[in-house]
């Protein structure tokens, strides 16, 4: 079928996923992909000389593309709220997780849970993530562990990305934590057979791993990375959260495509990660959640030029935020990072590690993915009971849920 052109005009500025551009602004969305995007007297005449069916003008709305969230896990059963009382009497984050809470908990509960349940958790989580914007989400497995239950988390992404208005990434997370009673030998080597097998069944293209105290150790991360890599996927890794593990050292062995947390990232890494062209994925909400007192150091990464995005990492047990705007009032108070830079870690940062060139942003030839604010640009530095979205177009098309 084909559709008619969609014009969005509005007298605001709008974020092209790079820079700002000051209104008034015309964007052409024809069969889904973004034909035009002019500013300034250009995008006056396109609409004055032009006559679109389907024309709508925003008054002044602020634009930007559908913001990409590259760091979630979604697809869990469970509740860990409970948690948050066996911090406040000193428990830390890992005494949890090695006491056989944190993570396996929620594998135990996501392990007893169907898959229709599943499929519907995730979907209402992504429902919630497009009122507040985000249309791009990577999201991760690591609640099953064992190598079926992984599996059936990552066949349960494909049915996710054809039932879903929004674009999904899934990446399989096989090493998060060690499988309680599972010898660690053993465990490597069943990675190491899954990792074939998603590769075989083309289940996903990237893997993830979390090397920290209590969960894997270099010379694993090590191994599983060179035989994930051989067998073409794009790495990223959980590392350098609770401690230094020499995570820069493994991110830019291997060029992964970010390596994600960092806030005890070594003293050099800022430099190397910015010749080497290794993103980090910034995930303050966790930290916060955590009340561990600690944020990786935005700033000094930003003035080393190293490329950062910003994630809501939603997960049950350490950030329960599905708002990457909640994020984003977190990075302009906490982490010193000014809108522009915010703006850029939430569109086409993440979405350059995703390795998505026509996503996050609204430049010709890019999904018309375009989300309408109420508001100037500088809504991301203000924290909101409510999502001050107005509207959101995913592949041109308006989103009604
Ligand atoms: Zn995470």
């Amino acid at each position: 079928m084909v559709r008619s052109p969609l014009l969005l005009s509005t007298q605001g500025s709008a974020w092209d996923g790079f820079a700002l551009k000051l209104g008034p602004i015309s964007i052409l969305i024809e069969e889904g992909i973004i034909s035009e995007f002019l500013h300034g007297l250009e995008a006056v005449e396109l609409v004055q000389e032009n006559d679109f069916a389907h024309h709508l003008d925003l008054g002044d709305r602020f634009l930007t593309p559908g913001l990409v969230d590259a760091h979630t896990h979604l697809l869990y059963g469970g509740d860990r709220s409970f948690e948050r009382e066996l911090r406040e009497s000193g428990a830390s984050y890992l005494e949890i997780l090695e006491a056989g809470g944190g993570i396996h908990a929620t594998v135990n509960a996501t392990t007893e849970t169907d898959d229709a349940t599943l499929l519907s958790l995730a979907a209402q989580r992504l429902q919630i993530m497009r009122s507040w914007g985000t249309t791009t989400v990577e999201t991760k497995t690591g609640y099953g562990l064992l190598a079926e239950e992984e599996m059936r988390h990552l066949r349960l992404y494909q049915d996710l990305k054809s039932t879903n208005a929004s674009t999904i990434v899934p990446t399989y997370l096989g090493a998060h934590a060690l499988p309680k009673g599972e010898c660690r030998k053993d465990h490597i080597q069943s990675i190491l057979r899954t990792l074939h097998r998603v590769a075989e069944e083309s289940l996903s293209t990237r893997f993830d791993l979390f090397l920290e105290r209590g969960a894997y150790r270099y010379q694993e991360a090590d191994t599983l990375f060179r035989l994930a890599r051989s067998l073409g996927f794009d790495l990223t890794l959980h590392a350098g959260q609770f401690s230094d593990q020499a995570g820069g050292d493994l991110a830019l062995r291997h060029r992964a495509a970010s390596l994600d947390h960092g806030e005890f990232l070594g003293s050099q890494d800022g430099e190397r990660f910015a010749e080497a062209g290794v993103a980090i994925g910034l995930l303050p909400t966790c930290n916060l959640y955590l009340e561990t007192g600690v944020q990786p150091q935005a700033r000094k990464l930003i003035d080393h030029g190293v490329s950062l995005f910003l994630g809501t990492d939603h997960n049950p047990g350490s950030s329960p935020t599905l708002s990457l705007l909640e994020v984003a009032a977190i990075a302009h108070s906490h982490l010193e990072m000014s809108t522009q830079e915010i703006l850029l870690a939430m569109t086409s940062a993440p979405a350059r590690v995703l390795g998505l060139p026509t996503i996050g942003c609204l430049t010709p030839g890019a999904q018309g993915d375009v989300a309408v604010w109420n508001g100037g640009s500088s809504l991301f530095g203000i924290s909101h009971q409510h999502s001050p979205l107005e509207s959101l177009f995913i592949g041109g098309v308006l989103s009604t849920d």
